[in-house]
C-alpha cells in the first residue's frame, strides 16, 4: 500500500466508533507491549477492541514504518506507541534505527534475526539503545517450530548474563521460547514449550532478580506457557518480579477472540486469542494490584509515558 492509500484507509478507520475498550472487562486497563503492526488500520483496532485492550505498542520493521504509524496514531489518538526493528546484519542498521527514534519510535524491536545473542550485530544495537535511551526487545529461540525455521538470538541461557553485565545502561526486554522456557532450571532446548512443573532456579527467574536492566515481555505462547504450566510456581514468580514483567500478546488473531489464530507448535492454542488466554491466567494467579502493574503500570514507567 502506498502512503496515500494508507492515509485514506486510516481516515476510514477514524470513522469507526472510538470504542468499546472496557477497562472493567479485566478489572484494570490493559496495554499490549507486543502487538505486530497490521497494514490495515481497522485491523489493529479490531484486535485491541475485541480483546478489551486500551493501548498497544506497535512492533514495526523497516524505514517505511514511521508514516504508517503516524497515520494510525492520527486515526486512533492516544492508543498506540511504537518500536522499530531493522536487519541487524545490514551496515545501515544503526542509522535506520536512530532515524526511527527521531521519528518517535520508543524502542527497538522486536529484534528477531539469525544471529548470536552476544554477537557483534546485536552488541552494537545494545550500545545504540543505551545511547538513545530506549529499550530493546529481543526474541530468543533455540528450537524450530517448523522444519528449518532456524534459531534466533541464540545462546541466551549460556551467554546473556555476560551481556547484561557488559551493558548496564541498556534496558533489555526478553521474549520468546528460550527466554520463557528458562524459568525452569532443567531446560536444555528440548522443546519450544516445555510442560509440567517448573524446577526452581532457572536463569530467567534469577536474572530478573539480579539485573536491574532486564525485563520480561509475557507475550506469545511462550509467555503464556511459563505462567500456565505450574500454578504453584506462578503466583510467587509474579509477586517477586511484579515490577519487571510486562503484558504483551503477540497474537495474530483477527478479532481479539481467537479468529484465525494458528500456531503449528501449539495446537491447543488454535482458535484462541493469546491476549485473552494470558490475561486470564494473570488474573487468576495474582492480586489486582500486581495485575495492574503487569498489564498497565510497568510499561508506562519503562516508556516514560503518562499512565492515563
Ligand atoms: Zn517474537
Ligand atoms: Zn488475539
Amino acid at each position: 500500500m502506498n502512503r496515500r492509500d494508507f492515509l485514506k484507509t486510516a481516515a476510514a478507520a477514524a470513522a469507526f466508533p472510538a470504542l468499546a475498550q472496557d477497562a472493567h472487562e479485566w478489572g484494570a486497563s490493559v496495554f499490549d507491549l507486543h502487538f505486530h503492526f497490521r497494514p490495515q488500520p481497522a485491523a489493529n483496532l479490531a484486535h485491541l477492541d475485541g480483546a478489551g485492550i486500551a493501548k498497544a505498542n506497535l512492533l514495526t520493521r523497516g524505514r517505511a514504518a514511521a508514516d504508517q504509524v503516524k497515520a494510525l496514531q492520527a486515526a486512533a489518538p492516544g492508543r498506540f506507541t511504537w518500536f522499530n526493528s531493522y536487519d541487524v546484519t545490514q551496515p545501515d542498521a544503526e542509522q535506520a534505527l536512530t532515524q526511527a527514534v527521531k521519528s518517535g519510535a520508543q524502542g527497538f524491536g522486536e529484534m528477531k534475526f539469525h544471529v548470536a545473542a552476544d554477537g557483534p550485530e546485536l552488541r552494537r544495537m545494545y550500545a545504540l539503545a543505551a545511547e538513545l535511551r530506549v529499550p530493546i526487545l529481543i526474541h530468543f529461540q533455540e528450537v524450530d517450530h517448523t522444519p528449518n525455521e532456524g534459531t534466533w538470538s541464540t545462546g541466551f541461557a549460556k551467554t546473556f548474563a555476560a551481556v547484561l553485565k557488559a551493558h548496564p545502561r541498556t534496558t533489555f526486554i526478553g521474549h520468546a521460547d528460550a527466554f520463557w522456557a528458562n524459568v525452569s532450571a532443567d531446560y536444555h532446548d528440548e522443546a519450544a514449550y516445555p510442560a509440567g512443573p517448573v524446577t526452581r532456579g532457572g536463569v530467567t527467574d534469577r536474572w530478573l532478580g539480579d539485573y536491574a536492566n532486564l525485563f520480561g515481555d509475557m507475550s506469545a505462547v511462550s509467555g503464556n506457557n511459563a505462567i500456565a504450566r505450574d500454578p504453584s510456581f506462578t503466583a510467587d514468580f509474579l509477586k517477586r518480579h511484579q515490577d519487571k514483567l510486562l503484558f504483551g500478546s503477540d497474537c495474530s488473531c483477527r478479532d481479539g477472540h481467537g479468529a484465525g489464530y494458528d500456531n503449528p507448535a501449539a495446537p491447543p492454542m488454535a482458535g484462541k486469542c493469546v491476549a485473552r488466554e494470558t490475561l486470564s491466567v494473570l488474573k487468576r494467579s495474582t492480586s489486582p494490584a500486581i495485575f495492574q502493574k503487569i498489564a498497565w503500570g510497568n510499561v508506562h514507567g519503562l516508556l516514560r509515558i503518562p499512565a492515563s
